[in-house]
Formats: structure tokens, C-alpha cells, sequence
């Protein structure tokens, strides 16, 4: 039995855990046959996010927390989804839920009052999720969803289910992907058992993988006899449909002859879809298939677009999932912790239990609003849960089993590091210690933020330099990063006489951080790290002013000025919460100080630059394999994105070029065999702009 929070600090543990949940993913996605159960899967996932939480510089877009699925099976052509499909971001209570649509408001700008904006809640099936390609109202192509980018080709296989239509009644779109779930029902998935157990074959664990297995078959006939069948619940791009609504869309699916599940309902409130989801709970055994939960998805159309989508997930739909396993356990203490972006968040210590296989010693309590809305106290009974990919939660309060005159929690009104003032904006729950740089336990973890992989990603500057630098007093502040050799050069104590320290390793240093003094406008805005200014908003906003200077006078401009505002509040993702965040970085006294001195020590370049370069690689799709020598393979991705090549995971027929490094394995056979243009690290370096290498 392992302690679930024991490794946080512990970056062996981690990639353990990321190669451990990519293995387990492909025996899911691709082989079907799960090798844990989805219990210990989810923990592994618990423990992970839990690390990522604490450690977000830690996360790159190739963690599991960031990608959907598995890549496709080399089994299946691969097939590109015109709209990706994604997957759906969790709730696992009212509380949860009710997040989510207040977060919902404060990306649209508004304040949450009574009612929710209007849902559609759905049974959540537990089948996989198919894409139906339609050209001209003809069933052309059935994918599965792959790393929701790229799927497999089942379409034969698609094609002898029998409640998919092979074509649709007009009108119709010229082009159109249908989206749902392919799913076993309960009866056949016991006659598919009986079978195989009659023959000798393994059996199936549930009828989720059955279905998955039965539908990634080779041989379409073995498919045709499985029984599968088909719940639409969606398409690609409903915005481009002649509806306003999802529920339109769900009568549209319907006329054109596909199967939606009848349990659907409309709501406005929060009550109803309370009652909708403990309903679908308790009809959930005589369904005759698997549910694991409900989806709310807003109904609008235009709201959802609005909403957008992050790399996982849609911002416009949640899965309520059913509860996981639960036990009893005390609440010996809570304490308070200090975030990046000085938010305060209580975590219960909690007498060991163990839950689901983990010993369990922590849980999250989120804030301090949920431990006023629970009367959360320490020394309760507590009933603790672990579901799904979140953190164990205390999902109640035994306040029969509390003694008397057990004292309320107070929640601390000065930061528990550096004793400034806690602050609590109108429009959040949260609340804020008010030292920002000079509180040690934000201004630290701003610093490990801005060197960190997607922002500055300074080598030799990780974070125990960073608690070492800022121990000694040498950086403090970012903008010391860039002065710290030419301070080094006139110091009594040069770096390269202290301990641990030698003339190489501190010239290592100095030169690591001089080559990232050029640095595009996206990434040092997201270094920033203002709070909500993640790397998909940064970008956004970057490629709005295109140039620093552009934004920070627009910045400055709008601190007193509305259209400067409007303008920013017109940027893709950009709401009154996230404004309200960026101006308040501005209104820091120094900050704009900071930023100016910061972009007098850089090179940052304009979005537009990096988006203009025409080279021999613009428009072709390139793959790399082996380990290159001078760049990290995101680098080179980075860069070739930047010159407008597509990076493909595999070698076939339209792949232009193959890169290939050192020990280079099965894809530069491959592209040999098709005959395409191979190239080493230094021919594709000298195809590329100076200014990128
Ligand atoms: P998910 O199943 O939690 O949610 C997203 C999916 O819900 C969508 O892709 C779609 O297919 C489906 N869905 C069903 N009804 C829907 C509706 N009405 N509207 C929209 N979507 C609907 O996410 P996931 O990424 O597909 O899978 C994660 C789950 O798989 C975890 O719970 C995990 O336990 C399990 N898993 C287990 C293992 C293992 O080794 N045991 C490995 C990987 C994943």
C-alpha cells in the first residue's frame, strides 16, 4: 500500500507515474484490455493531477492530464477529425457543479444570480465515442477518436451497425461529422461472455471494453455480430448548422434517423438537474446499458462558442459522474497553503484510511467557503471520497458523532508566510494573501513559474537553483535572471567559488540564460503568470497586439480608459474575470516597472514575426524520430510549427520529410521503403531561419 501524497516533491515519482498511465492507456485505447482496474487506473491519474497541482511547471502538453485518449493503433489508417473530439472535464458534486457554471458566468462577463444559463443534461453512456463522416449526405467515413486529433478507420466495421443510417434524409450539409457513443447493452455483452467462455477466450471486463473490442476489429463481420449499437449526442461543428441550440441539434439528429437517448431533459435551474442526476442514479441498474453519470452542456450555441474549449475539454459541458469509493476517517488538522498566484487553499490532514487500495492522508478542501458550507472542524468524522481523476475530497461532516463545544474553524485573515493581509475580490471565492512579490512563498513560485519548460525554460535554472538563488538574495525578482551574471562579474563571492559551484558550471549558467533573452511576446506573457493567463489565453492575446509595447500601452491605456478595455474584452477567451486579472497585475506597484526594465534586458518578438516566416518547410508535413542533438523534440516542434510545417506522429505516403536523430528507429525505415525525403538534424537546421535556431 503506498501513500497517495507522500511523492509530491519527488520528480522520479512523477514520470514514473506518466509513463505508468501511458502504458496503461494503450492497453485501453488501443489493445482494449485494460491492464489495471478503473479504479487503480483513476488513482494513478488522482496522484498525478495532485503532483501537477502542486508542480505546474511541471506539466508539458505531452502529460496525460493534458491529452485525450491514445494515439491511434498502427493496426487502423488513421483518419484526421475535421473538429477534434475531445473529452469532458468532471464534476463529483453539487459543489463541483455548481463551479462550473460560476465559472461558466465569469468567462461570459456575467455574475451568477438565481439561474443558470439554460442546459441540456444527457446520460453519460459508458461505450466509445465514434465520428461519422457524411459527404453529401452518404456515410463516408466512421473514426474512433484516437488522441482526438487523429482517429482509426473503422468504417466498415461502422457500417453494420444497424441503427447508423448509411445516408440522410435532405436537407443536409455538404459535410457534416456526426458524433456519439458506440455502446453494448447489458444482454448482449452477457451472450458475447457466454461465447467466448464456451470457446475458451478471455473474457471481457464490462461492456465498455466489449464494445470498444468489437468495434476495433478487423474483420467488419466480427463486428456485425456483436450487436453494438448507437446513441448521437453531437456533431463537429454544430455552429455551422441552420440551429441555435443543442436540443435543436438533438431533434436535427433525430430526424435524420439516428437513435438519441430518450432521457434527456432541459433546465434552468440547479435544482431540477439535482434531481435529474440522483433519478438517472437510481434507473441506472435497469437501463439495460451502462451510464457513468450525467452531462450538463450549455445550450446555446452561441454561448458555447463563446465558451470555447482548453486542450482536454470543452469550457461549455461537464460529466456529473456517479460516486467512486467512499470511507470514514477523523480530520486531525487543516492547514493553509500558498499558491503561485498568492491564492490560499486549506488542506485536511487526515488520520491515514485507506480507500480503493491507497492510503489516503489529505484531502482537498478547496476553500474557504466549502469549509463554512460543510462546517468542516478539526477533530470531526469525516466521509472522504476518491473519484475519478480528482484529489480525495470530504464529501460530509458525522456532526452526530462530534463532541461538544468543538471550536468552528477560523479561516486566517493574514497569509500564513509572510503575515500580509488576506484579501477576497467580489467576483471570487478565493482569497488572496496580499504580499505578491514580497510574500517568500509566491514570489518563489513566480520564479520557478517564469523559468519553467513553456515560459523562459532556462537550463540549469530549475527549482532548486531557484530556492538556492533566492535563499542568497541573488534573484528575487525576474528581472535579477538577467542581471545576475554581469552583478556575479563585480561580486566578492563570484558564483563560481561557492560550494557546488565551479568557473564551468556558472559560465553554463550565464550562457544558458543569455539565450533566452529572445523570447516571443506569447511566452513571456505567460511566464508572467498572471493569474488565468495560461498558455492558450496568452497566445490569444499576444496575437491580438501582436507586439509587447502594443499591449502594454493598451494595458496602461485601459486602467483608465473603456475602449482600451472593450478591446481586450474582445479577445477569444478573454472575459471580465480574466481582464480584471491582467489589469490587476498592472496595478501592482512595480509591475509595470518590472516589465519595462524586463523587456530593456530582451529580445521579445512580435507574433506576427513568428508567424511569417516562408521557408522550403512551410506547408509540409514533417516527422522527426531519434533524439536530436541541439533541441528538445517540443523545441523543434515549436519551430517547425513556427514556419508552418505540420508535425505528424507517423510516416506515410503524404509525409514530405523525416527528420532523423540518433538511434532512429522503425520511421526512417518506413520512409525509406515509401521513398520520402529523409534529412539529418543539420540539413534541417539550415532549412530553417536563423532567427528560430
Ligand atoms: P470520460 O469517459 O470520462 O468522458 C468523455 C467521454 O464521454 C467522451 O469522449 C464521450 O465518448 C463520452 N460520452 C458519453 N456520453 C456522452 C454524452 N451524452 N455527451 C458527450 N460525451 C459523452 O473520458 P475518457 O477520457 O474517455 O476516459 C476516462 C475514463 O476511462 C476514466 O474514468 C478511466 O477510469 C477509464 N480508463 C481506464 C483505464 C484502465 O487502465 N483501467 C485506462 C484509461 C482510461
Amino acid at each position: 500500500m503506498k501513500d497517495l501524497f507522500a511523492p509530491l516533491n519527488n520528480p522520479t515519482r512523477y514520470h514514473e507515474l506518466v509513463a505508468l498511465i501511458k502504458t496503461y492507456d494503450l492497453a485501453y485505447y488501443q489493445e482494449d484490455a485494460p491492464l489495471v482496474s478503473d479504479g487503480e487506473y483513476d488513482a494513478l491519474r488522482a496522484e498525478l493531477i495532485h503532483i501537477e497541482q502542486q508542480h505546474p511547471d511541471w506539466i508539458t502538453p505531452l502529460s496525460p492530464s493534458q491529452q485525450v485518449g491514445a494515439t491511434p493503433s498502427e493496426k487502423f489508417q488513421k483518419i484526421d477529425h475535421l473538429n477534434p473530439m475531445l473529452s469532458l472535464d468532471n464534476a463529483f458534486d453539487e459543489g463541483d457543479v455548481w463551479a462550473f457554471f460560476e465559472r461558466t458566468y465569469r468567462l461570459l462577463g456575467k455574475s451568477l444570480s438565481q439561474h443558470i444559463p439554460e442546459v441540456v443534461a444527457e446520460p453519460k453512456i459508458d461505450g466509445l465515442s465514434a465520428s461519422l463522416r457524411y459527404v453529401k449526405g452518404r456515410l463516408n467515413l466512421g473514426t474512433t477518436r484516437g488522441d482526438g486529433t487523429t482517429g482509426e478507420d473503422v468504417t466498415a466495421n461502422i457500417k453494420t451497425l444497424k441503427d447508423i443510417p448509411q445516408s440522410l434524409p435532405a436537407p443536409y450539409p455538404e459535410l457534416i461529422e456526426i458524433r456519439g457513443e458506440v455502446y453494448l447493452s447489458h444482454d448482449d455483452f452477457f451472450t458475447l461472455n457466454e461465447k467466448r467462455q464456451q470457446v475458451g477466450e478471455d473474457l471481457f471486463a464490462n461492456p465498455r471494453n466489449a464494445a470498444a473490442g468489437s468495434l476495433r476489429q478487423l474483420d467488419p463481420q466480427i463486428t456485425a455480430s456483436r450487436g453494438l449499437k448507437f446513441f448521437a449526442y453531437g456533431c463537429g461543428d454544430p455552429w455551422a448548422l441552420a440551429i441555435t441550440t443543442h436540443s435543436q441539434l438533438l431533434e436535427q439528429l433525430q430526424t435524420w434517423g439516428f437513435t438519441v437517448n430518450p432521457h434527456y431533459i432541459i433546465a434552468r435551474n440547479l435544482p431540477p438537474l439535482m434531481n435529474y442526476y440522483h433519478r438517472m442514479a437510481d434507473q441506472r441498474a435497469t437501463l439495460g446499458y451502462d451510464i457513468d453519470g450525467v452531462v450538463y452542456k450549455i445550450n446555446n450555441l452561441e454561448t458555447q462558442r463563446r465558451l470555447g474549449f482548453i486542450s482536454r475539454s470543452p469550457r461549455f459541458a461537464i460529466a456529473h459522474k456517479f460516486p467512486a469509493e467512499q470511507a470514514q476517517t477523523c480530520l486531525l488538522d487543516i492547514q493553509v497553503q500558498v499558491g503561485r498566484t498568492g491564492v490560499l487553499t486549506p488542506v485536511a490532514y487526515l488520520a491515514p484510511i485507506t480507500v480503493g487500495g491507497v492510503v489516503v492522508t489529505r484531502a482537498t478542501l478547496h476553500n474557504a467557503d466549502e469549509i463554512v458550507r460543510k462546517d468542516i472542524r478539526i477533530g470531526d468524522q469525516v466521509i472522504i471520497e476518491r473519484a475519478g481523476d480528482v484529489i480525495p475530497r470530504i464529501v460530509e461532516v458525522l456532526k452526530e458523532s462530534r463532541p461538544n463545544h468543538v471550536p468552528v474553524f477560523v479561516f486566517p485573515t493574514s497569509c500564513p508566510v509572510c503575515q500580509s493581509p488576506v484579501t477576497v475580490r467580489a467576483d471570487e471565492v478565493a482569497r488572496k494573501c496580499s504580499g505578491g512579490l514580497t510574500c517568500p512563498a509566491q514570489a518563489m513560485q513566480k520564479l520557478k513559474h517564469f523559468v519553467s519548460r513553456d515560459a523562459f525554460d532556462i537550463e540549469g535554472l530549475g527549482k532548486k537553483n531557484i530556492d538556492y538563488f533566492y535563499e542568497k538574495k541573488l534573484i528575487t525578482s525576474p528581472l535579477e535572471i538577467f542581471t545576475l551574471a554581469e552583478r556575479d562579474s563585480q561580486s566578492l563571492t563570484p558564483l563560481r567559488a561557492q560550494m557546488g559551484w565551479g568557473a564551468l558550471s556558472a559560465k553554463n549558467l550565464f550562457d544558458a540564460i543569455n539565450t533566452r533573452r529572445t523570447i516571443p511576446f506569447s511566452r513571456f506573457l505567460y511566464a508572467l503568470g498572471i493569474p488565468q493567463v495560461g498558455q492558450t489565453t496568452a497566445k490569444n492575446i499576444a496575437t491580438f497586439y501582436q507586439t509587447f509595447d502594443a499591449w502594454q500601452s493598451a494595458m496602461i491605456a485601459a486602467l483608465a480608459q473603456d475602449t482600451s478595455l472593450q478591446e481586450l474584452l474582445s479577445i477569444e477567451g478573454v472575459g471580465a474575470s480574466i481582464a480584471q486579472d491582467i489589469l490587476d497585475f498592472m496595478k501592482v506597484p512595480g509591475h509595470q516597472d518590472l516589465l519595462r526594465a524586463l523587456s530593456q534586458e530582451l529580445t521579445i518578438l512580435s507574433e506576427t514575426r513568428q508567424e511569417t516566416f516562408s521557408t522550403p518547410l512551410t506547408g509540409k508535413t514533417v516527422v522527426f524520430t531519434g533524439t536530436l542533438q541541439t533541441l528538445s523534440r517540443d523545441q523543434a516542434k515549436a519551430i517547425a510549427s513556427r514556419v508552418g510545417a505540420k508535425v505528424a506522429g507517423s510516416v506515410s505516403a503524404k509525409t514530405d520529410f523525416v527528420v532523423v536523430g540518433e538511434d532512429a528507429g522503425s520511421k526512417a525505415t518506413k520512409a525509406q521503403r515509401l521513398g520520402v525525403s529523409l534529412l539529418t538534424e543539420d540539413e534541417w537546421r539550415q532549412m530553417i531561419p536563423e532567427v528560430l535556431k
